[in-house]
């Protein structure tokens, strides 16, 4: 089989994590397998560059960021290239850009656009095991660029599409796709399998095990991924086609985003195009809005209330900033989080928002927004109950069972 294996932050954060990642590498080459590797920076790397340079400067060129973060990936990259020659067997070490990866300039969250096969296949073709630096890319110019927080993701499930692999494998330090993080809740239950619709939604809406745009991907190219753990031998889950799953549970998982706020503008001029041009501006500065409400309008007036990351707070307000009197009064809130319920079942059953709203409500947690989809349902609340409500729903719906 031709298989990625992409080890995440913890399964590469320690000399001897990494040589452990050797050691699975080669089992995997034993069994006559031929793989393609993709590390991640250590655990905690990224996150001490992006203090580093706020450090430095409170807006930090998204460029220059690009350069200082895709270093994280690289030393991971060249560590596990030696490990494995020390093992004996044949290596090779590439950054994103070495691997092929074009993509757009969309500095710290650039989009893939093109990755042609042979840069990786000829090491293959040459008996050699590929190790690919996650998270990053270049563009046609040569500028360095990264893909976005859990980024590796991405970069495993592109080149598996690439290289038409067998399976991709995404390692990390827990067993699978659990109902719920189970760091949330230790009543999780790690699912066999998940649809990749489910899976996109989980990941969109805060799962973090896997990014949501190696997920949309995999879906796109037909990847076949599992995530599993690098500690253990134990069985991942497999994220598959709906029709792959046996069950279609009405509700599969629950997601916690904690990277958001919401900004609400009060009195807004109640005309055709105000909403194109709010969010043509956002858009414009690649600001990620989410949940949008409008309300009623009212003596030529209206209330716009929507999510963005809380890391992207800033640059929301700096773009709202240039409105004036257009927009109204414009209030900020960084302290909200969002709950979401996910389930392909829901499509067929009723009832299932009535339950999610009804079990918050027992608890006095307050809903501040809603939005629906086909196979979702989303809910802001204050930030310091996230944790609260996940468990409680996880009860609500039985997930524990
Ligand atoms: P890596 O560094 O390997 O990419 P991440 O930290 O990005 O790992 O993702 C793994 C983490 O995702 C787990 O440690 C877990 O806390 C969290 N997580 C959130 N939701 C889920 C879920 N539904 N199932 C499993 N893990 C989840
Ligand atoms: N190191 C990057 C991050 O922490 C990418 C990744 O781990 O997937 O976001
Ligand atoms: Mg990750």
């Amino acid at each position: 089989m031709l298989i990625v294996q992409k080890y995440g932050g913890t399964s590469v954060g320690s000399i001897e994590r990494i040589q452990a990642v050797a050691k699975r590498v080669e089992k995997a080459v034993m069994r006559g397998d031929r793989v393609v590797v993709v590390v991640s920076a250590m655990s905690g790397e990224t996150n001490k560059l992006i203090d580093m340079a706020t450090q430095v400067s409170k807006t930090p060129a998204a460029r220059e960021m690009d350069m200082l973060l895709s270093s994280g990936e690289r030393v991971t990259c060249a560590l596990t290239a030696i490990a494995l020659k020390e093992l004996g067997l044949e290596a090779v070490a590439l950054t994103g850009r070495q691997a092929g990866i074009v993509t757009d300039s969309t500095h710290t969250k650039a989009r893939i656009e093109e990755i042609p096969s042979e840069p990786v296949t000829k090491h293959i073709n040459e008996g050699k095991i590929v190790v690919v630096a996650g998270f990053q890319g270049a563009t046609r110019n040569g500028e360095v660029t990264t893909l976005g927080r859990g980024g590796s993701d991405l970069t495993a499930v592109a080149i598996a599409g690439a290289i038409k692999a067998d399976l991709c494998e995404i390692y990390t330090d827990v067993d699978g796709v659990y109902t719920t993080d189970p760091r949330v809740e230790e009543k999780a239950r790690k699912l066999d399998r998940v649809s990749y619709d489910e899976m996109l939604e989980l990941a969109s809406l805060g799962a973090k095990v896997l990014q949501n745009r190696s997920v949309e991907l995999a879906k796109k190219l037909q990847v076949k991924v599992v995530t599993r753990s690098s500690f253990n031998e134990n069985e991942g889950t497999l994220i598959t086609s709906e029709e792959e799953c046996m069950e279609k549970p009405i509700v599969s998982g629950i997601a916690l985003d904690k990277n958001q706020a919401r900004c609400s503008l009060i009195g807004v001029a109640d005309r055709p195009g105000i909403a194109a041009e709010i969010f043509e501006t956002l858009a414009s500065m690649a600001i990620n809005v989410d949940m949008i409400v409008q309300t009623v309008g009212q003596d030529g007036k209206t209330n716009m209330d929507f999510t963005v990351p809380s890391t992207e707070l800033e640059q929301a307000k700096r773009a709202l900033g240039g409105f004036g009197e257009a927009t109204g009064k414009q209030g900020f809130d960084d302290q909200v989080c969002k709950v979401s319920i996910v389930g392909v079942g829901m499509k067929s059953h009723s009832g299932v928002a009535a339950r999610m709203f009804s079990s918050l409500a027992k608890e006095n947690i307050n809903i501040l927004m809603i939005s629906t989809s086909e196979i979702k349902i989303s809910v802001v609340i204050a930030r310091k109950y996230g944790e609260l409500a996940v468990r409680i729903l996880h009860a609500a719906y039985e997930l524990d069972k």
